[in-house]
């Protein structure tokens, strides 16, 4: 049975999607990279606690349950078949490339660790292009992706090409990641508050 005629039978199986796409700035993290603008950004570095400082000081952290459902996807087999991918129009790719090296996620793990390295988009194209360009690579359908975005409007724009999609105005808070496991797959709708929070 494909993909298309268990969705059509309403299996009970629980399918688990291919492909986990995150938004980066106020969705894993935060702040967002551009507010380190004016003497902050890189070079980063670790600090004990788990954050990273900028070279102004400036505090950043991983959002929610970021960082528990992280190590999950590296450790819990049942994420074993899928993919976790990144599409962000960050404003500073390098910064943000520089920050899934350092924050580390457990056990030794960074962010680089689960992310896929060949599905780590970071440009200024609307999100569409993002996750079109993560199916080309991948040969996942994007019916078989779930995304991640604390933007209303990137939601609006990815769920219109059939993927499932979370809005996160907090970032990817347990709830927020549950809901959208739990409710995948449903291509081409928006899971979470219904409320258009900051955009
Ligand atoms: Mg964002």
């Amino acid at each position: 049975m494909n993909f298309r005629q268990i969705h059509k039978f309403g299996s009970r199986i629980k399918m688990l999607p291919r492909c986990l796409v995150f938004d980066l700035d106020g969705c894993v993290w935060d702040p967002e990279m551009y507010e380190l603008w004016g003497g902050g950004g890189a070079p980063f570095k670790k600090n004990k606690d788990g954050t990273l400082s900028d070279k102004a000081g400036t505090r950043v952290y991983l959002l929610g349950a970021v960082k528990e459902i992280m190590h999950e996807f590296k450790t819990d087999p049942k994420w074993k078949d899928s993919k976790i991918c990144v599409a962000s129009s960050c404003d500073e790719p390098s910064w943000a490339r520089e920050c899934i090296k350092l924050f580390e996620i457990g056990d030794g793990h960074t962010l680089k660790d689960v992310f896929d390295s060949n599905n780590i988009e970071i440009y200024k194209r609307s999100k569409d292009y993002h996750l079109k360009e993560i199916a080309n690579k991948t040969g996942v359908p994007l019916e078989e992706m779930i995304f991640f975005d604390n933007q209303m409007n990137n939601c609006n724009t990815v769920s219109r090409i059939g993927v499932t999609v979370v809005y996160t105005p907090e970032g990817v808070t347990r709830k927020a990641f549950d809901e959208g496991i739990e409710k995948y797959p449903a291509p081409g709708e928006i899971i979470g508050p219904k409320e258009r929070g900051y955009f």
